[in-house]
């Protein structure tokens, strides 16, 4: 069978490229490993709860007064009827272990500012100066990823001066040199979990757009977990003609004199195409997908030259009270032993490191489970290989109990909030689980780790030169615009128009 264009993988990002491309008229087909769409944007049953597997808040979002980039992406797909979103209405709320402090910084501007400035004295000026700096960098990466991979460096020198000196500094370098007190620097910082780099290794760009989109826009939650929109995009997409096989694994993608041909299904179909949009990552079509001497030596080079992200553990908890009964009053319960995020990197190398982000979804979503009843989800990082280095069939599930175990004792104890004799449903999910489910590689959750010089920015500039084979692309986590919910969206639309603006390849088809 021939198409224009095969997707693989029915992630956030596989999903918006297939419809992006389907939208633009084209023939597309989308192959999904599993029985549902979303990847890891999904949920699942465990007795009378419906877990989401992974979303905590959504960026970039905003409401029709003030959209962000995820809402008007919805409005180009045709979504937005479908989706019923929920503003969270904090920041974020974080507590330590070793220094027992605690902070809940409110949304919006103005207030997060104030707040600030009650924990902090005398942190305003440089906390308006730091928003004063995301917004030039809001606006210089809408630049960037409008210019479909065409990026004029005079146009981001005159319109964006200060994005220009600040673009290739860390967050800590920018924190210090506009003069933000210690503290509220530590504060401020956070979020470093979600983009998975400490302050000195993540980009200024980085952090300061996604915490600006947090903080301006509002967090929000789908009322229907994310398979809300994963179902919705999909939907849209079959709607317009799209094809999608689910349950269908590709094996094989089919290079001739470097260029794409098709892809081999495990159930040995093949399909044909000039654009192939992968949402599995480069190793994985690197390494397994693409024969051996297909594969150019620069796209096997950069990949092992880069460091896989950090590996995810979640424990799922079905409570038995209401949050009021147990006394939990926040949405997010960031937990680490200090807020220095150099030593807690360090710390989290090792697989018992007791830092963790909890979510009380009924905090945002009261329906989100039965009446008088909880969900709380502790989500924990690895930033190294260790899981997979110990675990084997025999201590697999020891080392799962022992897990959830520490974190629940370490919330309990950090919170002084008592949760355990309220379980009625756990689940865990290790490395190992992520790695079954999503197919990446090591269980990790947030693709490549950014860090100096390979960060968000030298990657969206260099991602014409990643393009190694012609009509291979890549949309999800391990793309150019990085990991994360919106990002991983907008790599799909990113990837998708990327592959229609190539003349060479869109004039065939
Ligand atoms: C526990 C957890 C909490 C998180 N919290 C947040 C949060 O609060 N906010 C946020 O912004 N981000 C969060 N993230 C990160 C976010 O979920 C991911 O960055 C994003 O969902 C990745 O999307 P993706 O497009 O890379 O697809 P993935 O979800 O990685 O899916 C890839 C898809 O490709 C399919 N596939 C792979 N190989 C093949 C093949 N050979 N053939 C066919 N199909 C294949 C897989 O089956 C899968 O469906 C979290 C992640 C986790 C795990």
């Amino acid at each position: 069978m021939n198409y224009d264009a095969i997707v693989i993988g029915a992630g956030n990002g596989g999903l918006v490229a297939a419809l992006t491309l389907q939208k633009k008229g084209k023939k597309v087909l989308l192959l999904e490993s599993h029985n549902t769409v979303g990847g890891v944007a999904t949920s699942f049953v465990r007795g009378r709860f419906e877990f989401e597997a992974s979303l905590h808040e959504l960026c970039g979002f905003g409401n029709s007064e003030n959209t962000g980039e995820i809402f008007e992406l919805f409005e180009k797909l045709d979504i937005l009827k479908k989706l019923k979103l929920k503003e969270i209405n904090e920041t974020f709320h974080v507590m330590t272990i070793d220094t027992n402090e605690e902070y809940t910084m409110p949304v919006g501007i103005e207030n997060f500012i104030n707040k600030m400035e009650e924990y902090v004295p005398n942190s305003k000026e440089s906390m308006q100066n730091f928003f004063e700096l995301c917004q030039e960098n809001d606006e210089a990466l809408k630049y960037l990823n409008e210019a479909k991979g065409q990026i004029d460096s005079e146009v981001l020198k005159s319109k964006y001066p200060r994005f220009m000196v600040f673009a290739s500094y860390s967050l800590e370098e920018v924190l210090n040199a506009i003069k933000m007190p210690k503290k509220a620097r530590e504060i401020i910082s956070t979020y470093w979990t979600y983009l998975g780099s400490p302050a000195n290794e993540i980009s200024f760009v980085h952090y300061a757009s996604m915490i600006y989109s947090y903080i301006k826009l509002h967090p929000v939650i789908p009322t229907k977990k994310s398979h809300e929109i994963s179902c919705a995009l999909y939907e849209e997409f079959l709607k317009l003609g799209g094809e999608g096989k689910l349950l269908t694994t590709v094996q094989k993608i089919i290079v001739e004199n470097n260029e794409v041909k098709g892809v081999v299904t495990t159930d040995d179909k093949t399909y044909y195409a000039k654009i192939i949009i992968s949402n599995a990552s480069p190793n994985l079509v690197y390494g397994k997908l693409i024969s051996k001497e297909d594969v150019p030596l620069k796209a096997r080079q950069l990949t092992n030259a880069r460091t896989l992200g950090a590996r995810g553990i979640c424990v799922y908890l079905g409570l038995n009270k209401s949050p009021e009964e147990l006394g939990l009053k926040n949405y997010s319960y960031f937990i680490y032993h200090t807020l220095d995020s150099k030593k807690e990197f360090e710390r989290m190398k090792k697989l018992k490191n007791d830092n963790m982000v909890g979510v009380v979804i009924n905090n945002a979503i009261p329906n989100a489970s039965p009446k008088g009843t909880t969900i709380l989800y502790l989500t924990g990082l690895i930033f190294s290989d260790t899981f997979s280095n110990i675990v084997t069939k025999d201590n697999y599930f020891d080392l799962k109990d022992a897990i959830a175990d520490n974190f629940i004792e370490v919330f309990e104890k950090t919170t002084k909030i008592k949760i355990k004799d309220a379980i009625e449903e756990i689940e865990v999910a290790t490395p190992l689980t992520f790695a079954r489910y999503t197919n990446h590689p090591d269980g990790v959750i947030y693709g490549y780790q950014a860090r100096k010089s390979d960060n968000l920015l030298p990657r969206l500039m260099n991602q014409n030169n990643e393009d190694y084979i012609k009509g291979l692309y890549f949309a999800g986590g391990f793309a150019s615009r990085l990991s994360g919910y919106s990002s991983s969206y907008k790599s799909g639309e990113m990837a998708a128009l990327k592959a229609l603006a190539k003349k060479e390849v869109n004039d065939e088809i």
